[in-house]
């Protein structure tokens, strides 16, 4: 496992040198440990190498982990999440990326326990692709409103995952559309203070897009076992 510490350092450091390229401080940036479909073994070795967050895409896969993981960093919910499932991440994590719709937060909303907070994400579809989740960006004003008012969530910003390109740069345009539609509706009072995007390929571009969460996988565990 020194090679995964190694390489989560190396991940780190190419993290912050993007940040300095952009401009920016690399405390601004949250590099979240994607690890799904790798053991919980390999959690633990990138925490003990310095990694403070983990992102989980499967319910079941996120909860046995939680329960086995030596240590304790913060998770969170990256993947796509059914409302039949809702009930068993809310409160579970330090942060749920990828919602889209009404009925999914209220539900969310509704598990958390009294007087806790379950941040979130909204979820956008900035390249309107069929067959992907997320909001689509015109009816994302809404949907951030309508959650902002349930008792139980915090909205705190947005994530999309844009469609796959050779080159990086490819995704450069969608990057920069989530950035101006956070710019477009953050009001004092909702300010959507973080956007998560970026992944192994991409993060630099994200970065000097204004990225504060890159969610980053094969980068550090190596490719994935098929599932
Ligand atoms: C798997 C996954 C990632 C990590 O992708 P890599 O290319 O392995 O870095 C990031 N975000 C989401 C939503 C994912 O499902």
């Amino acid at each position: 496992m020194t090679d995964l510490a190694a390489r989560w350092r190396a991940t780190r450091a190419a993290v912050d040198a993007a940040c300095v390229a952009a401009g920016r401080r690399p405390d601004e940036v949250t590099l979240v440990a994607v690890s799904k479909l790798h053991p919980v073994a390999a959690i633990d070795a990138v925490v003990a190498a310095g990694a403070t967050d983990v992102g989980e895409n499967y319910v079941q896969e996120l909860l046995a982990k939680q329960a086995s993981a030596a240590t304790h960093p913060r998770w969170h919910f990256i993947g796509r999440l059914q409302r039949n499932k809702a009930r068993q991440i809310a409160g579970k994590v330090a942060l749920i990326h990828a919602v889209d719709s009404r009925e999914l937060g209220v539900e969310l909303g509704k598990r958390v326990s009294p007087g806790a907070v379950q941040p979130i994400l909204i979820a956008v579809n900035v390249a309107g692709e069929a067959t992907k989740g997320g909001v689509a960006v015109a009816d994302a004003p809404a949907l951030i409103a309508d959650l902002a008012a349930v008792p139980g969530l915090r909205v705190d910003g947005l994530m999309t995952m844009p469609p796959p390109t050779d080159d990086p740069e490819g995704a450069r345009p969608h990057f920069a559309a989530l950035r101006a539609l956070r710019d477009r509706i953050a009001t004092p009072a909702l300010p959507l203070p973080q956007l998560s995007m970026g992944m192994s390929h991409d993060f630099a571009v994200a970065i000097a897009c204004g990225a504060t969460l890159v969610r980053i996988g094969t980068a550090i565990f190596g490719e994935r076992p098929a599932a």
